[in-house]
């Protein structure tokens, strides 16, 4: 997790994370086998794509959420992802590759991680790049394994009470996309193999059970408005959200997009009016939390904090209202609340880059800049940026702080600097 983490196109958003988390537990019960765990992750992406890595991480890129016409297709990738998992797909090509340097199944996930980066970019991950491409090469499924993939996701489909038929609705879109499109085929047809063979195979599948339709969550509506709000360019963005809006001036999940693309191209007037609107007609955190955003660019503080605390006492604390609250009280200037509330949430989240982040900006703001680089450096400690983090520790230590500080600063330093030296080590070795 703390590869993913500093993966670049690890996305940042409590939001998509936790619906994403929620819509996989739920598919993961539903699986015939379930026996793994798994952590849900979206990756800032156009292109519509699903990957699982060993030990049951599963991403999601943004362009699939946008691309999904109903939660059900939605859920029927990740019920496919999720079978590869449950059925040791991954295991079995390594157990079969025994012989290649590969010793453990997280070097794979890091490996899969280095090949989906960017390789126009000089990176830490540039060196192992050629040989990740040629491990992620071997890494793809059979078509047995898509069979069974296949098989499993549609049972877990039907046990979850999602649509079957959405697996099977948007299979068919991506491969008649390809048809006209050979050489720009989805990255997803790359890495699962789509054949007429498999389709057929899917609807015969089906015949068996009654289609019927399942409504879409307002949850899956909110998260898909608030990635597709953030594609293309802020006012383009926001003349498609317009003419949505005027078919369909009832739609929360239209309102939700054009008060986030608005917000997103500086139209104050329009977000704010549109958001009056959303309201009205959907009472959910992430509406508290949007509102709180449209509040705080207004420099509202007292009232986005309003909200949150209203949010939080009537939904619970939740993790994305609770990185909002941290993050509005520092926008309202209170650090010394800021810092009492991020300390709390700390108990629950423990060693959460996120929160840890939190804190160093309250501690900055409290002009306590040894803290500062202190949790900063701990933020990303947690994310092994080792260097960095060890630049971190030495500004800490250059900014004072009372000895208890200073003795923590200093034995981090020590034990980075140590894992620093092992990795390097390690590096020679592995790659
Ligand atoms: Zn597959």
């Amino acid at each position: 997790m703390r590869q993913i983490r500093s993966d670049k196109g690890y996305l940042r958003d409590a939001e998509l994370s936790e619906y994403l988390n929620n819509l996989g537990d739920r598919l993961a019960a539903a699986n015939p086998s379930p026996s793994h765990h798994f952590y849900f992750f979206a990756v800032n992406d156009p292109s519509i794509n699903a990957f699982a890595l060993p030990g049951g991480y599963v991403g999601v890129h943004t362009g699939l959420i946008a691309a999904a016409r109903n939660e059900s297709e939605l859920a029927g990738v990740l019920a496919h992802e999720i079978a590869h998992v449950s059925q040791n797909h991954i295991a079995r090509i390594v157990d079969v590759q025994k012989s290649s340097t590969l010793t453990t199944l997280a070097a794979l996930a890091v490996a899969i991680l280095a090949a989906r980066s960017d390789q126009g970019q000089v990176s830490q991950a540039a060196i192992a790049t050629a040989q990740a491409m040629s491990i992620q090469n071997q890494l793809d499924f059979t078509r047995e394994h898509e069979r069974e993939a296949d098989r499993i996701g549609l049972q877990t489909l039907a046990n979850a009470d999602f649509s079957p038929s959405g697996m099977a609705t948007f299979f068919e879109r991506l491969q008649a996309q390809t048809r006209f499109a050979e050489s720009s085929a989805p990255a997803y047809l790359r890495t699962h193999p789509l054949t007429f063979e498999r389709i057929a195979d899917i609807q015969n599948r089906l015949g068996e059970t009654p289609s019927r339709q399942v409504p879409d969550s307002l949850e899956f509506k909110l998260a898909r408005a608030k990635v597709m709000a953030t594609q293309g360019e802020a006012p383009d963005a926001v003349r498609r959200f317009r003419g949505v809006v005027a078919e369909h001036p009832e739609d929360v999940e239209a309102l939700y997009a054009l008060t986030a693309s608005a917000l997103r191209a500086g139209d104050r007037g329009l977000a704010v009016a549109t958001l009056a609107k959303l309201e009205q007609r959907a009472a959910t955190p992430m509406v508290a939390s949007l509102a709180a955003r449209v509040m705080l660019d207004g420099k509202q503080t007292s009232q986005a904090l309003e909200r949150l605390r209203a949010a939080l006492q009537k939904h619970g604390t939740t993790r994305p209202l609770a990185e909002a609250h941290a993050d509005a009280l520092l926008h309202a200037e209170r650090g010394a609340e800021a810092k009492k509330v991020v300390t709390e949430y700390l108990r629950v989240w423990a060693d959460d880059p996120e929160f840890l982040e939190l804190l160093a900006r309250a501690n900055f703001a409290l002009g306590l800049n040894a803290e500062g680089h202190l949790a900063q450096a701990d933020a990303l400690r947690q994310q092994d940026l080792l260097a960095p983090a060890i630049d971190q520790l030495e500004s800490a230590r250059k900014a004072g702080g009372d000895y208890y500080t200073q003795s923590i600063i200093d034995a981090r330093l020590r034990e980075l600097q140590d894992r620093l030296k092992q990795d390097k080590n390690k590096g020679e070795r592995a790659w």
